[in-house]
Parts: structure tokens; C-alpha cells; sequence
């Protein structure tokens, strides 16, 4: 079981606003899929999504905007619970 997020530095966290993120075409191979029982929205995968591709849903939790997701991987990774699932698109 990888714990890398937990030695991810502070400064190293990407800030990225939505607004500028360009649109995902229909080229993206894998796709994240949360399991909202077990996310518990601590926001981690929030912070370390290049795209600025998640936000929290009405019951705070982890949303995922397919418009602009990449399906990089990087919210499964980082994801303390094991909440996100990478699946081919
Ligand atoms: S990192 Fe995992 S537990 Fe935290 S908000 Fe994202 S999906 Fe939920
Ligand atoms: S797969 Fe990559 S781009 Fe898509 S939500 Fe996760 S971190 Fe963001």
C-alpha cells in the first residue's frame, strides 16, 4: 500500500483554476470513479488534481467534472481511503 501523498511538501500542491482548464476531448483512456461511501471529503485529491477537475458534491463529497478530467490518476493515488477506482473510460 503506497502512502506517497504523506510526503508530498505543502508548496509542491498545484493551484489550478477551473475556468482556464481546457475542455478533455474524447481521447481520455482511463477514468476515476469515486465511492461515495467511503469518501470521507477530506479534499486531498481535491488539492493534487492538475486539472482542478474535483469539487465537492451536495454531501461533501468528492465530484469529479468529466469535462475537464484528464484521467491521469493522480486522485486515486493520493486518496487516503482507496475512494477512487481508475476504470478505461
Ligand atoms: S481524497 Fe479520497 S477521501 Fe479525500 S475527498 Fe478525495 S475521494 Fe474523498
Ligand atoms: S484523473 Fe487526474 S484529471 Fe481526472 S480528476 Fe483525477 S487527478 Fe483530476
Amino acid at each position: 500500500m503506497t502512502e506517497a501523498w504523506k510526503e508530498i511538501e505543502e508548496g509542491a500542491i498545484i493551484k489550478h483554476d477551473i475556468a482556464k482548464s481546457p475542455k478533455t476531448g474524447d481521447w481520455r483512456y482511463m477514468k476515476p470513479q469515486v465511492d461515495k461511501k467511503t469518501c470521507i471529503g477530506c479534499g486531498l485529491c481535491f488539492d493534487h488534481c492538475p486539472e482542478a477537475a474535483i469539487d465537492y458534491d451536495s454531501e461533501r463529497k468528492a465530484d469529479i467534472d468529466f469535462d475537464v478530467c484528464k484521467g491521469c490518476g493522480v486522485c486515486a493515488t493520493v486518496c487516503p481511503q482507496k475512494a477512487i477506482k481508475m476504470g478505461k473510460n
